[in-house]
């Protein structure tokens, strides 16, 4: 019989494991807090790792469609503007990884995985359904509704993100906390920008206790610029979409060479996003437990300094629908199984996001030997071979 699964939060995660699971034949409910289902104006990468497990849901095309495909990343000084390695990336990444690199609009990615769902047969969509409680016995998992809403499934999914319910309730493990990173994120029309501001590459601009990503969306006719600087985050943290004071920004960027100022001169409208997170994954264990399991920034939130907090999400998606697939396996067993496949995978990644930071916004010695470093191995830094492979 097929397996009935909640699906607690309709983010990116919880979309991309309803459509992985109602692929292997799982009947789904989805439970989302808000009124619509949509997505921060703000941008994510895609590495092939990811755009692979896509391609395999049958979204080849309509990730064509919306996403941009650059042909090279490439990280120069953000206090000189001198080149310090790059990437090929395009036909590149589809030779060594069977797929490419994307970028894309958040809402863009969101509604592909909506539109994959709407329609399917054994899927059902419910916004404004925050869920409050749940209760599991030996035989399924009962959940309520703020809204008076009770049902029962197989199992349960934690895919609501950073500040999760499900896993207070199931780990009591406290709550995240702030790394003292600040995202400052803003979206602009190419064609507002000067000529020599408009870019179809991904580039990053590392200085001290900085750093500034840039990337095409919406088939590279909108850029994506997100400023990273360090300080003390003001107001309720659980909230990702802050007004931002442009001025505190512009003069975080005083000491940045001319063309990155430039770029952040030109933007007018930017929104600010604290940064939150947890330790890396310890174990199997803070995946879930019994029919009740994590996925996506609930289980292992991380900073976005590897680009790959949506893509660990899909792939934890794609790895739940392979444990699930088999209805012989019991289904604490199958949460099991999906626990151990993933989360070393994704320590590994929360881990090397935060080295990342201390590496992007390093001074003094260090910022010399990453300098030196990029210049003696280039390509081979950047090109993650463990991560971009893929699991499968
Ligand atoms: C600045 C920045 C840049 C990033 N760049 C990238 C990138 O380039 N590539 C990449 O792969 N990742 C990137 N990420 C990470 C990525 O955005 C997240 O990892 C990803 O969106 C997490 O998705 P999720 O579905 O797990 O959680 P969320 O997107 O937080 O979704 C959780 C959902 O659950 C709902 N919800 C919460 N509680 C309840 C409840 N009790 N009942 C019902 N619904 C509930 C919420 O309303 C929400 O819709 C970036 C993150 C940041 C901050």
């Amino acid at each position: 019989m097929a397996r009935r699964i909640s699906i607690i939060g309709g983010g990116i995660g919880g979309l991309a494991a309803a459509l992985a699971c109602s692929q292997v034949g799982s009947v789904i409910e989805v439970f989302e807090a808000a009124k619509e289902f949509t997505e921060l104006g703000a941008g994510v990468q895609l590495g092939p790792n990811v755009v692979k497990i896509l391609d395999g849901w049958g979204l080849h095309e309509a990730l064509a469609a919306v996403a941009a495909f650059p042909e090279r990343l490439q990280v120069r000084s953000a206090s000189s503007g001198r080149e310090l390695g790059a990437l090929r990336l395009g036909a590149n990444t589809v030779q060594r990884y069977g797929a490419s690199y994307a970028t894309i609009h958040r809402a863009d990615l969101h509604a592909l995985l909506l539109a994959g769902l709407i329609g399917r047969d054994g899927v059902q969509l419910n916004l404004q359904s925050e869920v409050l409680a749940f209760e599991q016995d030996a035989t399924s998992v009962g959940l309520q509704c703020a809204n008076g809403r009770q049902a029962r499934a197989d199992l349960l999914l934690g895919a609501d993100g950073l500040w999760s319910r499900v896993r207070q309730t199931l780990l009591r493990d406290g709550a995240p906390f702030a790394t003292g990173h600040l995202a400052y994120r803003a979206l602009v029309a190419q064609s507002s920008l000067p000529e020599i501001l408009r870019s179809q590459r991904i580039t990053v601009w590392l200085g001290p206790q900085l750093h500034v990503v840039q990337y095409p969306v919406r088939g590279g006719e909108w850029l994506n610029v997100v400023a990273v600087v360090e300080g003390p985050m003001r107001g309720d943290p659980a909230y990702w979409d802050h007004s931002a004071d442009v001025v505190k920004l512009r003069s975080s960027m005083a000491r940045t060479c001319a063309p990155l100022r430039d770029l952040i001169a030109a933007v007018d409208h930017w929104r600010l996003w604290g940064l939150n997170i947890r330790v890396p994954m310890k174990g199997p264990h803070e995946f879930g437990r019994g029919r009740v399991a994590l996925l996506g920034d609930a289980a292992h939130p991380m900073l976005p300094y590897l680009a790959q907090g949506a893509g660990m999400a899909i792939e934890d998606a794609q790895a739940l629908a392979m444990a699930l697939r088999n209805d012989a396996v019991a289904v604490p067993d199958a949460l099991g199984n999906y626990a151990r496949a993933r989360w070393q995978r994704n320590a590994r990644v929360q881990a090397r996001a935060i080295r990342n930071g201390r590496i992007f916004h390093a001074t003094g010695l260090m910022r010399w030997g990453r300098d030196a470093a990029m210049k003696l191995l280039g390509e081979r830094l950047l090109d993650m071979d463990w991560l971009y492979r893929g699991t499968s």
